[in-house]
């Protein structure tokens, strides 16, 4: 995105939300081609962030197994793979036997088959997150921890602006923090009218 003059502020401390609980599945595929694209990106991302920034993401492609154990669930897992080749992914649906082979571990009596996606795999969403911020850190980004966002306030069709505690605010100078302005205009819909067809509008406090 190229923008420079970035402040991010966390309430606690980095990587203290959902990142501290996550389990670090890197899988790609999804429904939509752009999630998929931007979670190709992702694997991508990683391996240059370690490069980068000398911290360790914690990063390993040992491929994903999906298991299918009816024949309804394997078609749709062939069909996945189709829709992982069109974009551009590498996966293969292969036989109870191909599974075993990959995963010695597995019980394969009730299996109908499976699919592997070789470039899934794991990493360290802390690892991930500090390696993010380092990468940041270094191109301008300013980090601030124990710092609350108390709200923010509509300027046409963007949020613009974040505001701070007054004591919080003073220890980084007091001033307006623009948060999302250019960067993510979140478009407003036009304010819903709830009608009913054939009366009036319904009474404010039902809207
Ligand atoms: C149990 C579990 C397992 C998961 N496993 C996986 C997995 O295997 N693979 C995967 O890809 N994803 C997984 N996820 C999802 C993944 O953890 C999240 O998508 C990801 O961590 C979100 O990162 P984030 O930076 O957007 O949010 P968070 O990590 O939640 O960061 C949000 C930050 O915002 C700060 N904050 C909140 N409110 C304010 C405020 N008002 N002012 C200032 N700061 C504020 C918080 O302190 C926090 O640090 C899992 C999630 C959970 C809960």
């Amino acid at each position: 995105m190229g923008r420079r003059d970035v402040l991010l502020l966390d309430k606690a401390e980095l990587t203290s939300g959902s990142t501290w609980h996550a389990a670090g599945l890197v899988g790609q595929l999804r429904s939509h081609r752009n999630l998929t694209r931007m979670l190709t990106y992702s694997v991508e991302l990683y391996e240059m962030l370690g490069d980068e920034t000398d911290l360790c993401t914690g990063g390993k492609q040992s491929g994903c197994l999906y298991l299918a154990s009816t024949a309804d669930r394997m078609c749709e897992l062939k069909k996945a793979a189709s829709t992982a080749r069109t974009f551009g992914l590498e996966m293969h649906s292969i036989s109870p036997r191909e599974a075993l082979d990959l995963f010695p571990l597995l019980v394969i009596d009730d299996l109908a088959g499976a699919a592997f996606m070789p470039t899934d795999g794991e990493a360290d969403p802390a690892g991930i997150a500090m390696a993010l911020i380092k990468g940041t850190r270094n191109r301008g980004c300013k980090v601030r921890e124990h710092t609350l966002v108390t709200g923010f306030q509509r300027e046409g069709r963007s949020i613009a602006f974040a505001y701070l505690p007054v004591e919080q605010a003073s220890r980084i100078g007091g001033f307006e923090i623009e948060v999302y302005r250019e960067l993510h205009p979140v478009p407003l819909r036009p304010q819903r009218q709830f009608v009913d067809p054939g009366r009036e509008k319904l009474p404010a406090r039902a809207r």
